[in-house]
């Protein structure tokens, strides 16, 4: 008997709420998990069609927007390593006026559903963005609701994590994922993104010069995890 088919294979699922979310902000880890074994869904609330950028030159409109984004959200999870991709459907830029109860059912739907070991979302308060914020309060309400399986992780931006007291929060409170092997894959989603990174000269350069714009590690902020005793450097 082969051992390995005896394991079931972790799954993570990230609700985020534009395309691209996945992949500026955590796409080393979503690779290095794909790459792993993990089953990763992905639901994005907006297809991301009130974006600033529109392709360099402009070459998108408000009408054309959301279904090339959904595209190249398509093809930055193939880059991942993703395998499953939902949209809740809603208006970019509007989440926060989304009823809420609507929300909190539809995603706590989805958890009862996949049971995923691990949960990424948004911090409500530390987003960045009032969209951030809105599914990131609404998936935590659907994890507690649901039941509080497995662990919830907060995505972070870039660094800022490496020093967690400026934001009320301590190292014990960090898991932080070195990247360093999957920045290949991280750079093959931000060139998926087109139509927002091709304004960006970096993201075009030889890869190995791009990849050097990467940090080596991203952080998370624990949410809930059964399991505090884990090392802070992996999320099982
Ligand atoms: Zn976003």
């Amino acid at each position: 008997m082969n051992e390995i088919e005896t394991i079931p294979a972790k799954k993570i699922l990230a609700v985020f709420a534009h395309p691209d979310d996945e992949t500026f902000i955590c796409g080393g880890t979503l690779a290095k998990y794909a790459s792993e074994g993990c089953d990763i869904t992905l639901v994005s609330a907006t297809r991301g069609e009130m974006g600033r950028r529109m392709g360099n030159p402009p070459y998108l409109n408000r009408e054309t927007m959301a279904a090339a984004r959904e595209q190249e959200l398509r093809e930055a999870c193939e880059c991942l390593g993703v395998k499953r991709l939902i949209f809740l459907d809603i208006r970019d830029k509007t989440v926060e006026f989304t009823d809420m109860d609507w929300l909190i059912r539809r995603i706590a739907g989805l958890l009862t559903e996949i049971q995923p070991d691990v949960v990424l979302t948004f911090h409500e308060m530390l987003g960045g963005h009032p969209d951030h914020c809105a599914i990131g309060k609404a998936t935590t309400a659907a994890f507690q609701a649901s039941g509080r399986r497995g662990a919830l992780y907060y995505i972070t931006f870039g660094d800022a994590m490496e020093f967690p007291d400026q934001y009320g929060y301590t190292r014990s409170d960090v898991v932080r994922i070195d990247v360093h092997a999957h920045q290949e894959a991280k750079l093959a989603g931000f060139r998926a993104h087109r139509c927002q990174t091709e304004i960006d000269e970096w993201v075009w350069l030889p890869n190995e010069e791009a990849q050097l714009y990467f940090g080596r590690y991203e952080y998370f902020l624990i949410g809930y995890r059964e399991a505090p005793f884990l090392a802070g450097d992996s999320f099982f």
